[in-house]
């Protein structure tokens, strides 16, 4: 599988953006995972996705009981 770099809009200032290159799993800045085309049309890329999101989730959960807030 070859993962290629996503173009994600940033807010640069108040009123303007700009857009940057980032790899497919990083983290924007909404804290959302950005995921290339071909991942997003790869069925197997997708289901490991989600289930890394299922295991942080779970992780969070846990903090959470634990008293250590979220991750
Ligand atoms: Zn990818």
């Amino acid at each position: 599988m070859s993962c290629k770099p996503v173009d994600v809009v940033v807010p640069r200032g108040r009123y303007d953006t700009k857009v940057i290159q980032m790899k497919c799993g990083e983290t924007n800045h909404h804290g959302m995972r950005v995921t290339c085309d071909p991942c997003l049309n790869s069925k197997e890329s997708m289901q490991e996705i989600a289930r890394q999101k299922a295991n942080m989730d779970a992780d969070n959960a846990w903090n959470r009981s634990a008293g250590w807030g979220e991750m």
